[in-house]
């Protein structure tokens, strides 16, 4: 399973981090999934709550925030987020529209706790 690769390279991650912080427990690990990356939440959340079960992270949450997919206008220049697949520009009506993200995937934030 695809999300199970990325729920470890994140326990990985905050596993890194961590050790920078000796002493530090870290609460809190927010991740940013675009729409287009192809991840489904929940089933990263479950596959990282697995992950987590019994080891030191266990109270770690893993928080993921969904990013919409973004297009750019090729006319006025104006970014703005697709919503239910139209991809005019909403200002001024141009068709023509690059696609600009929505596929991230990436750790937006670490809460740690120091002692
Ligand atoms: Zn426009």
């Amino acid at each position: 399973m695809h999300e199970l690769g990325i729920a470890s390279s994140v326990l990985e991650a905050v596993r890194a981090e961590a050790q920078q912080h000796p002493g530090a427990r870290v609460l809190r690990v927010g991740v940013r999934v675009g729409e287009l990356a192809g991840v489904d939440p929940e089933a990263l959340t479950f596959c990282f709550e697995s992950l987590v079960k019994g080891t030191e992270f266990e109270f770690l949450a893993l928080v993921v925030e969904s990013t919409p997919r973004r297009h750019r206008c090729s006319q006025c220049d104006r970014t703005f987020a697709v919503v239910d697949y139209k991809l005019a520009c909403p200002d001024c009506g141009e068709t023509v529209t690059r696609c600009v993200g929505g596929d991230e995937l990436e750790l937006s934030y670490l809460e740690v706790e120091t002692p």
